[in-house]
């Protein structure tokens, strides 16, 4: 049984005075029923971990460099991330693959040091609409699980966010049945490679334009395990809907 996951992501927006919004988020779930995540910009972390103790908020990264330290400048380690109080790290986002170039073997590089600093990766798969109109959505998902996700990861150690990228921040969806395909589609793909205890155990997040008014019927897709929000998750009010939807 796959315990369901909120997860919020929230890319390049946040300052300190925004962590009124975990207050509100933590006082309005004592006792989860789902697990929520929250991946705040990196200067945020500690103090939103600070913000979530003893509560069942857990604290993400956005991303994390390969190396555990280094002449790196502006990059974070997965170590620091750890360091920090962060339990997961989002790896493979569709605006980092596009607007910092990263490719499945960078993704894969990274979710070995995440791993490797006891980190859970959360790897975001997903087709631009040029490569779903082309009918070519399933060839790109399958060449991003098997290049991007390492060899040592358990049913814990990952999460599968299916993020199509014409669905981020546009208000678009795809239709139910093409999130259903398109999970069915990991699913087998993971128990392909992986075998049946991993590959069943693994939880699989939809992310794009996930909204209060949505997230019922998304969540009633097969194979859907919850969602990885980016703009409703800023909001605790949205976010709180959400996470009671699933
Ligand atoms: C995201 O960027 O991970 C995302 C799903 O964004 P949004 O919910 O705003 O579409």
């Amino acid at each position: 049984m796959r315990r369901k996951l909120a997860a919020g992501n929230w890319k390049m927006n946040g300052l300190k005075a925004d962590l009124a919004e975990v207050a509100a988020l933590t006082a309005a779930h004592p006792a989860p029923g789902t697990d929520i995540l929250l991946c705040p910009p990196a200067t945020l972390i500690a103090p939103m971990v600070a913000a979530a103790q003893g509560s069942a908020l857990a604290v993400g990264g956005q991303d994390c460099h390969a190396a555990a330290a280094g002449a790196h400048t502006g990059d974070v380690s997965a170590p620091m991330l750890a360091d920090a109080g962060a339990t997961h790290v989002i790896l493979g986002h569709s605006e980092r693959r596009q607007d910092h170039d990263e490719h499945n073997e960078h993704v894969r590089a990274k979710a070995n040091a995440a791993l490797a600093a006891g980190l859970v990766c959360v790897i975001c798969v997903g087709e631009s609409e040029a490569e779903r109109d082309a009918a070519n959505t399933l060839d790109i998902i399958g060449g991003q699980l098997s290049g991007s996700i390492p060899d040592g990861v358990t049913g814990h150690s990952l999460v599968v966010a299916y993020e199509p990228i014409w669905a981020i921040g546009t208000g678009r969806t795809p239709t139910l049945d093409q999130i259903g395909e398109v999970h069915d589609f990991i699913r087998m793909r993971l128990e392909r490679r992986f075998g049946p205890g991993i590959g069943r155990s693994t939880r699989l997040l939809y992310g794009g334009s996930v909204k209060p008014a949505n997230a019922a019927e998304i969540f009633a897709v097969s194979n859907v395990d919850g969602a990885l929000v980016g703009g409703a998750s800023l909001k605790a009010s949205d976010f709180s809907a959400i996470i009671t939807a699933l």
